[in-house]
């Protein structure tokens, strides 16, 4: 079992925390939030007052902070975790950053000789409860199997992705494809409907055709096609249309970063912009179906 400072204790990392506890690691855990610290402490975490003390001497260092500023300002600089961890401590970031920064990091730490990757995940606060995230993981191909052996204790699918950033890089193209197919995913199902096809008989047909896609399959957007979708439940996340519009963000970064011409990502950015300037921010990304019922 190994020792491990968690560090971001929010909707996400306070079950991922709490699932390493539960997998029998020895976790210490630290948040700007005190009722944060307080949750994880009692389900049998140990409490710190800063990042640095919670991973003084740990085999671990795991991070899910909101941005990438939050991650450069606890891993950089001389007051950062880089500068003053154990070399022999190897440090996961799973946030969802830009990728220029999680490269900054992941070259500060390969610098100092410290095994860093960027791992963020796929799959919301669910999938972190139930320990079933997918980790997309950018950096050293000799630090994968070490942070394998614990992001296995939060996911069930963990992928080395490439390089330093390449964790970010693919959960940006993935994101951005996700919103893509969630859009194409509702036109189809609308036309299909306005033209006297039962939503669910078209579902079928397209889930045995080449229309196939994951919004189709376990997240129909059409409310009562499939009782479990965050459709039939008033589009309650989920995953919410405010964290769609920042990954979409942050793949228009990267589509611009490296000249690819993302004409299919940067309209689906922009139309959930403007839902969520409908103040549909907090509702599930499925939501954007509703654009198709305005005037
Ligand atoms: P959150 O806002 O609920 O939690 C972030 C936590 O980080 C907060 O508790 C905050 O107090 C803490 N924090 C901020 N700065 C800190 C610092 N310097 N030191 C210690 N703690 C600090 O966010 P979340 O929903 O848990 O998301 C975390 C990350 O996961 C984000 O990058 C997000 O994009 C990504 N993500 C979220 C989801 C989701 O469904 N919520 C899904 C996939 C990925």
């Amino acid at each position: 079992m190994a020792s491990v400072a968690f560090i971001g204790l929010g909707n996400m990392g306070g079950p991922m925390a709490a699932n390493l506890i539960k997998a029998g690691h020895q976790v210490c855990v630290f948040d700007l939030s005190d009722a944060a610290c307080q949750a994880l402490e009692a389900q049998g975490a140990a409490r710190a007052n800063s990042a640095l003390d919670a991973a003084k001497g740990v085999d671990y260092v795991i991070s899910m902070l909101p941005a990438g500023k939050h991650v450069a300002a606890v891993y950089l600089g001389e007051g950062g975790l880089l500068a003053n961890i154990d070399p022999s401590t190897v440090a996961l970031d799973c946030s969802t950053i830009d990728a220029v920064t999680a490269r900054q990091v992941g070259e500060a730490a390969a610098e100092l000789g410290i095994g860093f990757m960027d791992t963020p995940v796929s799959g919301g606060v669910a999938a972190a409860a139930a320990g079933t995230l997918a980790f997309m993981c950018g950096g050293p191909e000799a630090v994968f199997p070490k942070a394998k052996a614990i992001l296995e204790g939060m996911g069930s699918k963990i992928f080395h992705a490439g390089p330093a950033g390449a964790g970010q890089v693919a959960k940006g193209c993935n994101n951005m494809l996700l919103a893509v197919h969630m859009i194409g995913t509702c036109e189809a199902l609308e036309m299909g409907a306005r033209n006297g096809l039962d939503p669910k008989v078209l579902s079928e047909i397209m889930l045995a055709s080449s229309g196939r896609n994951w919004s189709l399959e376990v997240y129909n957007p059409y409310p009562d096609v499939m009782p479990t979708a965050p459709a039939s439940n008033g589009y309650k996340p989920g995953f919410m249309v405010d964290l769609m519009v920042k990954d979409l963000g942050l793949a228009a970064q990267i589509a611009e970063q490296s000249g690819v011409d993302n004409l299919m990502g940067k309209l689906a950015q922009s139309l959930y912009e403007q839902h969520q300037a409908q103040g549909n921010g907090t509702r599930d990304f499925s939501s954007i179906l509703e654009r198709l019922h305005q005037d």
